[in-house]
């Protein structure tokens, strides 16, 4: 914290001409400065990641394995259940051929195959010849 009454105190040396003292005690309180500033920044980056936190905990879900960021009117996602668990960083999964693969940390996801449609046993196409 910044004692103000240093600031009447250097006003009162140099009035009485000790400029030498008024000038040393003006330092003290230019670097006291620099350092509450730079505590200051420190603080602003800790609350703005706290605050990231919080909205994440708030908005952020996972289901059937995968992270889901619900916004108001959108739900971006899947993001990469990995990369979020290992460094908290949320990378969307990109869809290949029946999986959803990172582009980070390059891991698939299998994703289930559509059936594939048979012909039903017992009704072949019938051959119908041409009359000669
Ligand atoms: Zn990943």
């Amino acid at each position: 914290m910044l004692d103000y009454r240093r600031f009447k105190e250097i006003n009162d040396l140099f009035a009485a001409g000790r400029t030498e003292q008024a000038r040393h005690l003006l330092m003290e309180l230019q670097s006291r400065c620099i350092a509450l500033r730079d505590e200051m920044e420190r603080l602003k980056v800790q609350i703005r990641t706290f605050e990231d936190i919080l909205y994440l905990s708030k908005n952020l879900s996972r289901e059937n394995g995968f992270y889901w960021l619900t916004t108001p009117g959108v739900r971006q996602g899947p993001f990469c259940p990995q990369c979020y668990d290992t460094m908290g960083a949320l990378i969307r999964l990109e869809k290949e051929d029946y999986a959803l693969c990172c582009p980070y940390c390059g891991q698939r996801h299998a994703l289930p195959r559509p059936p594939v449609a048979h012909a039903p046993a017992g009704r072949m196409a019938r051959i119908i010849p041409f009359v000669r």
